[in-house]
């Protein structure tokens, strides 16, 4: 008899349930899904598929399209919803949790360079009301989802730590924001969920042992080697101000804003999660502010790097049952060093550079105010930087005061003197650092606009394109331009 399961019901664990489903602390809930109606697949992620040891046609199995509908009858699931807190805009906002996410188990895949098998969990985005829904209907629409799915991937590709998409589903469901719009799912995967505000939620609650519980699993969980350390608890906060600290100095140098560092949207292990009205740079704007709803700008693109601090402060008060205050202190105190030495290694990268110098920080810095001045594209500036030579200096032509660049232009050359490599190789080792592609606001509109028209070739297209953005892809060049005039009245907000 042929198995009827669903291709991801075969081998998924439980390991956050079973920790915590004897406690009298509730760290989880078991839920249902509310399934779409007429779903269809509108793009499945074959390469992060094969990553996951999932054979990459099962990925359009109407198997899988049923339970990525929210449709789990037949399938050994028991799906949980996560509970957490979370500073929201510098506000504590109390209880949110796994709104319109559910965990469907974790699955172990095989790692042949280790040797050892780690979790992902296997969520899924947007099946319908939780126990943590509050006012909501535990729904996404298909506009976020298309964001959420392009975006992990992108960022993924662009090397940061993140949340990967597997799949993405559209239905015949309404869903009610401004307007009227179809229910979608993404397939979200990840090292784990848990978030700086699991940890938040049961400080605040008084619940000590709730916290030390929380950080049991995720030591055991991800790093079982420290599990009879004595140091483990500072190992973890340590690793999670290292973690953060790294991923947003990467945020910092392909130009990402996230939009929505609340606290509930920070991963312990510091990937990027919860993709919502997040944009990256187009002209270089340190107080480039995303997200529509932000009005202060609180999460304005030069303001990250000191909110990932606020936010591991936040943190690091949930820990204090669990650390001295002086281990937090310490750790903390590692947050801004870290943050600087690898935006400086990043931005050196960039440029072309092999190894940092005192004086390139004001090599870099001077090429920012440039930037800024002359509203230069961020990512068009450095891609055209890669075939800067004495022969080529067409990205001169990005700036309005010429002259002012011929001046930077002098520096970096003498810069460039002083290393040994041709104008060749750096081009070479330049075009695998500067992105030729990345996610534009008005790309993923053009791709949410023909999806609502039933047309997910953009979607598969951008997908394809930014899944491996420093390539070439001649079907995609128009998408390595400046973005049209259209892409400055585009607003995101939170509305998702
Ligand atoms: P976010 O700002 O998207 O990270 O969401 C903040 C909180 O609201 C989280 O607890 C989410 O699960 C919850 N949430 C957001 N949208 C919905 C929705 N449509 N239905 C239920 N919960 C939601
Ligand atoms: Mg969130």
């Amino acid at each position: 008899m042929t198995d009827k399961r669903a291709p991801l019901a075969w081998d998924l664990q439980n390991t956050f349930f079973d920790s915590f489903k004897d406690q009298d602390d509730l760290h989880c809930s078991l839920v249902a899904p509310s399934p779409l109606h007429n779903p269809l697949m509108v793009s499945s992620n074959s390469s992060l598929a094969v990553e996951l040891g999932l054979n990459p046609e099962s990925v359009n199995d109407p198997e899988m399209l049923r339970l990525m509908a929210g449709d789990f009858s037949g399938a050994q699931l028991q799906p949980i919803a996560l509970v957490y807190s979370g500073h929201q805009f510098g506000v504590w906002a109390g209880q949110l949790g796994d709104g319109r996410a559910m965990t469907l188990g974790e699955l172990p895949v095989h790692n042949s360079n280790s040797g050892k098998s780690q979790l992902w969990d296997i969520q899924l985005k947007g099946a319908g009301a939780t126990p943590y829904s509050r006012f909501a209907d535990g729904r996404a629409v298909l506009r976020s989802s298309i964001r959420e799915y392009l975006c992990s991937e992108a960022m993924h590709s662009l090397g940061i730590a993140t949340t990967r998409a597997l799949c993405l589903v559209t239905s015949e469901t309404p869903v009610y924001r401004e307007e009227v719009e179809s229910a979608a799912t993404v397939c979200r995967v990840a090292r784990s969920h848990i978030r700086f505000g699991s940890f938040e939620h049961f400080h605040y609650r008084n619940q000590p042992e709730a916290v030390k519980a929380m950080a049991d699993y995720a030591i055991n969980r991800h790093f079982p080697e420290w599990a009879e350390e004595e140091l483990r608890y500072a190992n973890l906060f340590n690793h999670t101000v290292t973690e953060t600290a790294k991923m947003i100095a990467h945020w910092q140098s392909v130009g990402f804003a996230h939009g929505v560092m609340n606290t509930d949207n920070m991963s312990i292990l510091g990937d990027t999660i919860d993709y919502g009205p997040f944009g990256f740079l187009d002209v270089y704007n340190p107080d480039f502010i995303c997200n529509h709803s932000d009005a202060n700008g609180r999460y304005s693109f030069k303001n990250q790097p000191s909110v990932g601090l606020w936010n591991l402060n936040a943190l690091a008060t949930s820990l204090m049952t669990l650390l001295s205050s002086e281990t937090l202190v310490t750790a903390l105190k590692t947050y801004e060093p870290t943050f600087l030495e690898h935006y400086r290694d990043l931005m050196t990268a960039k440029l072309g550079l092999v190894q940092y110098t005192d004086s390139d920080e004001n090599l870099i810095n001077q090429l920012l105010t440039l930037m800024e001045e002359n509203q230069v594209d961020y990512s068009l500036f450095f891609r055209q930087l890669c075939l800067f030579s004495s022969d080529n200096q067409s990205v001169r032509d990005l700036f309005v005061d010429r002259d002012a660049f011929d001046d930077w232009a002098k520096l970096y050359v003498q810069r460039l003197n002083q290393q040994q490599m041709s104008d060749n190789n750096r081009s070479a080792t330049m075009l695998k650092t500067n992105p030729k592609y990345i996610l534009r606001n008005y790309m993923a509109q053009a791709a949410i606009e023909k999806a609502e028209q039933g047309d997910y070739s953009e979607v598969n297209l951008l997908l394809e394109v930014l899944q491996s953005p420093f390539e070439e892809h001649p079907k995609a060049e128009h998408y390595a331009r400046l973005p049209p005039d259209w892409a400055e009245t585009i607003s995101v907000s939170c509305s998702s």
